[in-house]
């Protein structure tokens, strides 16, 4: 059985908000472990991601929050755990996070292990954390096997599973999974996945976070991008395609980033059967 879980961003309103419960509500048929609340580059975001988790609990949506350090100190992290671990909250995905931009080298870089340590030596409660990871390696990794020996230590430190960042090549998850495994990484790894819905956005996000998207598929898109309708059906069956191999090759579910739209990936995971 594939378990599935969706990802949203925080919207900036509550009528935003309200609207989310609903772009949840529409995804609720396909059964998701739990939906995730991303947290804003540098914290940016830290009281509308609570308050998302909050309104989509209270309307008895599984919703859990991501959180990073952004800029506060081991106290105002752990306070706000401890009022996650109040909503009922019992799982996190704990991330650096991405570096606001304008910060420059100002600020002190805090990686992810420090935090799910933190995390553990602090919470006695039962929480799961999720950690990321990368099978076409983090654009800040000095290689491939550093990078993975870091998510181990990730591992070591606490977390109980990690997701992946999006990606197009199955072959690319398939071959770090296994070299994760080799390198005693025993937690499960789910593939992150991101339907395609508009191409520049996707390039420019990919190219950003060292994702690559494989030069047939690019000219694809590149040539459909007028065409609204085409792009989404070309990219829909592109993902579901992508989501079949995945399956068959034993990914342990999939995390879908919605970007807050249920239309792409309910099409997707309904193409899936799931
Ligand atoms: P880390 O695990 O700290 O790794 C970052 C880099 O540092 C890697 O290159 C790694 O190899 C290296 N590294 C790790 N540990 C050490 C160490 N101890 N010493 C030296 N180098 C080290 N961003 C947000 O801002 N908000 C979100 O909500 C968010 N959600 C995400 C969800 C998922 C599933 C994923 C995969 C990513 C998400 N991101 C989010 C993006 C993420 O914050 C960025 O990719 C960020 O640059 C790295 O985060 P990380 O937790 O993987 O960092």
């Amino acid at each position: 059985m594939v378990e599935v879980s969706f990802e949203f961003f925080p919207p900036r309103t509550q009528r935003g908000r309200a609207n989310l419960v609903r772009t949840a509500q529409r995804l609720a048929g396909f059964l998701p472990t739990f939906y995730s609340v991303t947290y804003g580059a540098g914290g940016s975001t830290r009281d509308r991601t609570l308050a998302t988790v909050v309104d989509l609990r209270e309307a008895g949506i599984n919703a859990v929050p991501h959180l990073s350090w952004g800029g506060d100190d081991e106290d105002t992290v752990i306070a706000l755990v401890n009022e996650y671990l109040g909503l009922g909250v019992d799982r996190i995905v704990a991330l650096r996070g991405d570096v606001p931009s304008g910060a420059g080298l100002a600020r002190t870089v805090r990686h992810a292990e420090d935090l799910v340590r933190l995390i553990r030596d602090r919470i006695d409660a039962p929480l799961a954390i999720e950690v990321g990871a990368y099978p076409e390696v983090h654009p800040d990794a000095a290689t491939a096997q550093a990078d993975i020996g870091f998510l181990k230590r990730k591992v070591d430190a606490g977390a109980g599973g990690c997701i992946t960042q999006y990606f197009y090549n199955a072959e690319a998850f398939f071959h770090f999974r296994d070299r994760c495994r080799a390198s005693g990484i025993d937690v499960p790894i789910v593939p992150g996945v991101m339907p395609i819905t508009n191409y520049a956005n996707l390039v420019k996000f990919s190219d950003k976070a060292g994702v690559d998207i494989p030069r047939w598929l690019r000219w694809r898109l590149d040539e459909l991008k007028d065409d609204d309708q085409a792009l989404r059906t070309f990219g829909c069956e592109v993902v579901t395609a992508l989501c079949q191999t995945l399956v068959d090759g034993g990914a342990p579910g999939i995390h879908f980033y919605t970007m807050n739209n249920a239309a792409p990936t309910a099409e997707i995971a309904r193409n899936l059967g799931l």
